[in-house]
């Protein structure tokens, strides 16, 4: 079978964010694949581990990649303190033709994609466009190792995750797909205090209150953070609108620190507020709101009086989507000239968060956190929800087909991520329980 069907019938979808079906993402045809290994969400240490554990299943998906997209060159873009990855992979592919290495800088959102794309080809995603358009095709270091492995007919059943924050050992596990992110916690250790979680990174990353919730194909993290930690106020899309109008004086910072502003994106949230003070329509240019890529600087860094751009973008993407609006393709505006001083370094960021104390290394422990039963949703990549083809009662061996893409619908396949009998199926999941 081709690469591309292989990566469809293992499940494949990106690791690193929303979930894209990635056999949908290599069906196109470009010049470079990029693998992105910058993972710039402070805290989390899945993939700069995996780089280095599983450095010659990265570069095999490379490969892989390369040969799907017709693409010549295919780079690993990771930071300059991942030292022992860089080693790794430094040796691993002298001899291997087309591929190199990028090294960037630590600093946040290093891992957005059109940062990656720009400081490595040189080229700018058009405003409300996508790397392809450039000719690239960047796939997250996680992803590119599933794809390695589907060629191997080893669908994705498991996922690499953080535990981080308020925990006693903090750690990055190999779980199942479908494990409660309770017995994750347990496996650290427990918590120190009595927290909130925040799935995936502290900036990107959604706060539940319980842990209850699965791990899925994207989960890369889960930080226990104090209850009364200021992070849950930020991340809270509540915002005062007297506040707002009292306060916000129109300074531009957060536009000016915005990353994909600097990239020449015409994404302005200064005037996103504006608008909101004022209630009117002062966005004009709806393409620069589609192109905020969500890392929350203008809220988390930006501002100085504590005020939540980042919160009025992501409501007017959504308001905007929900109209029926989409991006409009332009031509980006000229790349700011002080780009590279108006880095974040991320240790100012994590200074800022208040997270200074749980910078500390998670190490990957080897241990595949075995369990009893498993609850895997239907949607875990962007797409049409999975269709169930099992029913309940039935026995299933680990890596069998459970769910499939619904016939002629963007979607990904979804296998079981232990031997059990389903248990139960619902309208969101597929219960395992082991025999
Ligand atoms: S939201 Fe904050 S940073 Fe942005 S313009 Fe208003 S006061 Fe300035
Ligand atoms: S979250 Fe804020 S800083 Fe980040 S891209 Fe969007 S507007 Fe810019």
């Amino acid at each position: 079978m081709d690469i591309v069907t292989n990566i469809r019938n293992a499940g494949v979808v990106g690791a690193g964010g929303a979930g894209f079906p990635t056999h949908v993402k290599m069906s196109g045809k470009a010049e470079w694949v990029i693998a992105n290994g910058a993972e710039c969400e402070p805290l989390l240490r899945v993939d700069q581990q995996l780089m280095t554990v599983f450095a010659d299943e990265l570069i095999a998906g490379l490969i892989f990649a390369m040969e799907a997209v017709g693409a010549s060159k295919g780079v690993i873009a990771l930071k300059d303190h991942y030292k022992d990855a860089i080693d790794v992979l430094r040796r691993q592919i002298e001899n291997v033709p087309g591929i190199s290495l990028y090294i960037m800088l630590s600093y946040y959102p290093a891992g957005d994609e059109q940062q990656i794309v720009y400081e490595v080809t040189g080229s700018v995603v058009p405003t409300g466009g996508i790397p392809l358009d450039v000719g690239v095709v960047i796939s997250n270091v996680n992803t590119l190792i599933n794809i390695a492995r589907a060629q191997h007919s080893v669908p994705v059943t498991e996922k690499y995750v953080t535990v981080g924050g308020a925990v006693k050992t903090p750690v990055t596990v190999n779980a199942p797909i479908g494990i409660s992110l309770r017995e994750l916690i347990e496996h650290a250790g427990g918590v120190t205090e009595e927290c909130g979680y925040i799935i995936g990174g502290p900036c990107m990353g959604r706060v539940e209150w319980g842990l209850d919730h699965p791990v899925t194909k994207t989960t890369g993290g889960i930080l226990a953070i104090p209850k009364d930690h200021p992070l849950f106020h930020l991340k809270s899309p509540e915002m005062n609108l007297q506040m707002v109008k009292a306060v916000c004086c129109q300074c531009t910072m957060c536009s000016q620190m915005c990353p994909r502003n600097s990239l020449g994106l015409n994404v302005q949230p200064h005037k996103a507020m504006r608008s909101l003070a004022q209630g009117t329509d002062l966005m004009g240019d709806f393409g620069g709101v589609f192109s905020c890529c969500d890392c929350g600087i203008c809220t988390y860094y930006a501002c100085n009086f504590g005020l939540k751009p980042s919160t009025v973008m992501s409501a007017l993407k959504q308001q905007l989507s929900e109209g029926g609006s989409r991006p409009e393709k332009k031509p980006p505006l000229p790349v700011d000239s002080a780009l590279d001083t108006k880095r974040l370094p991320t240790y100012r960021l994590i200074a800022r968060l208040g997270l200074s104390d749980y910078d500390v290394p998670a190490p990957i422990d080897g241990h595949f956190l075995d369990t009893d039963q498993v609850t895997i949703p239907l949607k875990m990549h962007i797409g049409a929800p999975s269709v169930p083809i099992v029913r309940k009662g039935q026995r299933v061996k680990k890596e069998e087909l459970i769910a499939d893409i619904p016939e002629g619908s963007l979607g990904a396949k979804i296998h079981a991520s232990i031997s059990g009998v389903i248990s139960d199926i619902t309208d969101t999941g597929i219960h395992i329980t082991k025999e």
